[in-house]
């Protein structure tokens, strides 16, 4: 899609702070961070929401998760722990709607989520 940011990024049209990419999958800095470490997980394809997974792309989301765990051992927050996220539509607090999977650590998180 070309109007999705996150498609664009994918494709190089926008530059980002990549720091993970094959056939699949691509990982960037959030322009925005929300914790010391902050990087996005994304689907190279376009999947808008988790609401619009189907069976046939459970194993994308698994790898998403494979990838963030490599993230978070190759930035030093994997022992300490950190936080996986994917917000889905308004009330999840999605602004961006390309499916992607938020890696947060290297500060204490609080709980319950806000
Ligand atoms: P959401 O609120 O949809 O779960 O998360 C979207 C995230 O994308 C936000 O944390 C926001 O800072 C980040 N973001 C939005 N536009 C860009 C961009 O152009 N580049 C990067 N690297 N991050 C972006």
């Amino acid at each position: 899609m070309t109007d999705c940011i996150f498609c664009r990024i994918a494709q190089g049209e926008i530059p980002s702070d990549t720091v993970f990419e094959d056939d699949e999958v691509l990982a960037f800095r959030d322009l925005n961070p929300q914790a010391p470490v902050h990087i996005l997980v994304i689907p190279k394809r376009h999947i808008a929401t988790l609401n619009d997974l189907s069976a046939e792309d459970a194993g994308l989301v698994g790898r998403l998760h494979w990838v963030a765990a490599q993230l978070a051992r190759q930035e030093g927050i994997a022992e300490d722990g950190y936080r996986t996220v994917i917000n889905c539509n308004p009330a999840g607090g999605q602004s961006v709607y390309h499916l992607h999977l938020h890696l947060l650590g290297g500060r204490q998180m609080a709980w319950p989520a806000g």
